[in-house]
């Protein structure tokens, strides 16, 4: 719970308000019926689903000669971080199994069958339909080039997850 006696809290903005809450305890309850009171005022918030404090006030009344009254009062919000330790980890999805980085990924083989060309993923022998474009390349569609870096068009194989270069032409 992130408590603070002005407005805001720093670094964070509020997105919804939920009350004005109060937090009651008096000295009949020991020494500590500040901390207390502030306690009871934290854990209302924590009921209605606030995660902040904001406005936190303290008043304290001699209610008679003997006991002492602390209010503790304030705006349960909800805040979001705008800045600091909040990071979104990006994945790239691919298939599973994928090995690691390869500068020379081995050739695929292609095959013939039915009429139509096929490649050959190296290590696990699956085949995938071979199609020309209009340069007389070997592309296989749904399948973009993975790795820039080196020469040809490679292709991460959806069953065993190696990475393998398609040849250039039949
Ligand atoms: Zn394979």
């Amino acid at each position: 719970m992130l408590i603070s006696v002005g407005e805001q809290i720093t670094g964070h903005k509020i997105i919804e308000q939920k009350d004005i809450l109060f937090g009651v305890a008096d000295s009949t309850e020991g020494g500590m019926f500040r901390r207390n009171a502030i306690k009871k005022l934290i854990h209302a918030a924590e009921l209605v689903g606030a995660n902040a404090i904001t406005n936190l006030h303290m008043e304290i009344y001699q209610t008679t000669p003997e006991v002492t009254e602390a209010t503790a009062y304030g705006n349960a919000v909800v805040v979001e971080q705008t800045w600091g330790s909040v990071s979104h980890e990006v994945k790239t999805i691919t298939p599973a199994g994928l090995q690691p980085k390869v500068d020379d990924s081995p050739e695929a083989e292609i095959m013939d069958a039915n009429g139509y060309k096929f490649v050959v993923c190296p290590k696990c022998k699956s085949k995938y339909k071979a199609d020309i474009d209009e340069n007389n390349r070997i592309r296989i569609v749904g399948f973009d080039d993975v790795d820039d870096d080196e020469p040809g068009l490679q292709i991460y194989c959806l069953r065993c997850g190696s990475k393998f270069t398609v040849p250039d032409s039949l």
